[in-house]
């Protein structure tokens, strides 16, 4: 049987038979890896609690024909400041099913991917501003993608002026993903938005943003997020709830 190595992250797993575990790892070099992890759930396993959610390590794997095995692996972290704080851990747990939900086996530039959200779960573990956080995180991932909203010109027609109205506040399309100027304003749903969560939106971080523009944001970018995903994003609900 082949085996290889690699760098992953488990964004979830669930239980197979009375003490093994199948595993969704983000993994660096090959995208998203189903892989089971033989025995984990037995008390006295020697993968203890290495083979958690969001647990990064070193993994030795086994190809197999559907499904790859886990032969051993070496923690790397297990980001355990996360579970000290509900926020942080929400947050932490919308990272990964943002992660989850567009991932795809041997995914090209995996790694750009597996870096962001190593940084981010890193980043979180001491955040003050978790909101700041998801917001910076949803904007690289989806600039990595080719999925950032646009908002310098107009997504229908790429005019550059006139993308906000008289009072200063920005003609935004969901479905298109972007400020729309006047005259495509006149034929597009669209919704208004205040040019602070542009401001937020457009630089992933930004000096003033309250707490009330954070949430602005985060509730467009999961408006944007969902109609992009393979299926709406849940973790969104609890975030937004705290
Ligand atoms: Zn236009």
């Amino acid at each position: 049987m082949p085996t290889f190595n690699d760098y992953g992250i488990i964004l979830n797993s669930h239980d197979l038979g009375e003490s093994d575990k199948i595993l969704n790892i983000y993994t660096k070099e090959n995208g998203l890896l189903r892989a089971v992890a033989k025995g984990s759930r037995k008390a006295l396993s020697k993968f203890g609690g290495k083979v958690d959610q969001f647990s990064c390590c070193y993994f030795h794997f086994a190809s197999g024909k559907n499904l790859s095995t886990v032969c051993d692996c070496e923690q790397i972290n297990s980001f355990s400041l996360l579970r000290s704080d509900l926020h942080r851990l929400t947050n932490a747990v919308l990272f990964l099913e943002i992660v989850s939900n567009f991932a795809h086996e041997d995914e090209h530039d995996s790694h750009h991917v597996y870096d962001l959200l190593y940084e981010s779960l890193n980043n979180l573990q001491k955040s003050t501003m978790p909101d700041k956080d998801s917001i910076t995180f949803i904007s690289n991932f989806l600039s990595l993608h080719g999925y950032k909203p646009q908002f310098d010109t107009c997504v229908h027609c790429s005019n550059e002026q006139q993308v906000m109205n008289n009072e200063s506040l920005y003609l935004y399309s969901s479905i298109l993903g972007g400020v729309l100027c006047i005259e495509c304003a006149r034929m597009i749903d669209h919704k208004q938005i205040k040019s602070s969560v542009i401001n937020l939106l457009k630089q992933g971080t930004s000096e003033a943003g309250g707490r009330g523009d954070m949430r602005l944001t985060l509730d467009l970018l999961r408006e944007h997020l969902d109609i992009r995903a393979k299926s709406k994003i849940k973790s969104f609900d609890l975030v937004l709830s705290l």
